[in-house]
């Protein structure tokens, strides 16, 4: 009898054993990095054998990317394009790429993107020391200046801008850099990945439970982390914009860093934060903030129009608005919003 139940812990053991060897051979802990870049927080996450070497490599060169889109850094290829002006500068194959899909978003969302809010960005200063409410007249100079269709991409790599216009790729340049950090993740082996730079978040291969992914979305009104609701998806883009990253407040109102094109000012659409679901980060990016600056009806619209696009709205008025594809793919877990599917 003794030797019976004994015989019969071994080989209860044993099963442990050989189940616990099989889960971390399947499921190997993640290799995690994070950095400061791109005047955001970065978090790159990857599973499979290469992931030791190929997460510092993909940082190494989102690196290179924030040296060529930065406003701020002298040397940055927007820089050199800002200073050329009308004269036109040779700038990298990324920045012309980039150049390119900018104005791309610009004429589809008629204007409400537009690459070229570098003279109202400077004049609010939004997230900086100097932030301040211009003057009208301030207001109406700068405005003059903001028009995409005076970015020209002439030769093979060459860049001009209107006179005064100010080149401003922070709208869509993290969205870029996601994807630049996916494909140099997947070109290094790696099985699967997360990427989030400030909340624009790329996952792809299968998700860590082996299921899909379930991708938080920030609560506009509460501090960072603070999950309002969950999208599940396969793999893809799940990037947001919102009143909540950039901001000060004055008079009791809030001022933040989306502005509208046509106003000179922070857009007032009635929304606190904008989420898009795409296949790349770019276009969440980009459609993001132009669907903040649009919002819910001509925003809705815009979407319909769009293949593998789909979108999530947050009214200032705490309505939750899906748009039909994602019904069923996203659900609610904070108290005090409404949801509905346009
Ligand atoms: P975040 O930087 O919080 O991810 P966005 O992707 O919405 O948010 O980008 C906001 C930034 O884009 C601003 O800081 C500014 O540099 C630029 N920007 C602001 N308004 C617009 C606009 N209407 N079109 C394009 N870029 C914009
Ligand atoms: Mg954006």
């Amino acid at each position: 009898m003794k030797g019976r139940n004994q015989r019969y812990v071994y080989s209860l053991l044993i099963g442990i054993l050989v189940m616990a060897a099989i889960t971390i051979h399947h499921r190997p802990e993640p290799v995690e990095k994070s950095a400061y870049l791109m005047g955001t927080l970065v978090r790159v996450k990857a599973w499979g054998a290469s992931a030791g070497r190929a997460v510092p490599e993909a940082l190494e060169k989102l690196k290179r990317l924030e040296g060529l889109f930065s406003r701020c850094l002298a040397g940055s290829d927007v820089s050199r394009i800002n200073r050329a002006g009308t004269d036109g500068v040779s700038v990298s194959e990324e920045t012309v790429e980039l150049v390119g899909e900018a104005l791309h978003f610009s004429q589809l969302s008629s204007g409400a993107f537009d690459p070229t809010v570098g003279p109202l960005v400077r004049l609010w200063s939004i997230g900086t020391e100097e932030a301040r409410i211009p003057e009208e007249n301030e207001i109406r100079c700068a405005r003059r200046l903001v028009d995409w269709r005076r970015v020209k991409l002439v030769g093979e790599r060459r860049v001009s801008i209107g006179r005064g216009s100010l080149v401003d790729l922070g709208g869509i340049a993290k969205g870029y850099a996601a994807d630049a950090l996916r494909a140099s993740l997947l070109r290094a082996g790696v099985d699967s990945g997360l990427v989030d730079l400030g909340g624009n978040i790329l996952v792809f291969g299968s998700s860590p439970k082996g299921s899909r992914w379930h991708i938080g979305v920030q609560d506009p009104l509460k501090p960072r982390g603070r999950v309002m609701g969950v999208v599940e998806l396969a793999e893809g883009a799940v990037v947001t914009s919102g009143i909540y990253e950039r901001f000060f407040e004055k008079g009791g109102k809030r001022y933040h860093h989306i502005l509208d094109p046509a106003t000179g000012r922070p857009a007032r659409s009635g929304l606190l934060a904008v989420t898009v679901v795409s296949v790349e980060a770019l276009d969440g990016d980009a459609l993001s903030t132009a669907l903040f600056v649009m919002g819910v009806d001509l925003g809705m619209e815009l979407v319909k129009r769009l293949e593998d696009v789909e979108a999530l709205f947050v009214t200032d008025e705490g309505r939750v608005i899906l748009s039909p594809g994602l019904a069923g793919n996203f659900s609610l877990r904070a108290e005090g919003y409404s949801l509905e599917t346009w």
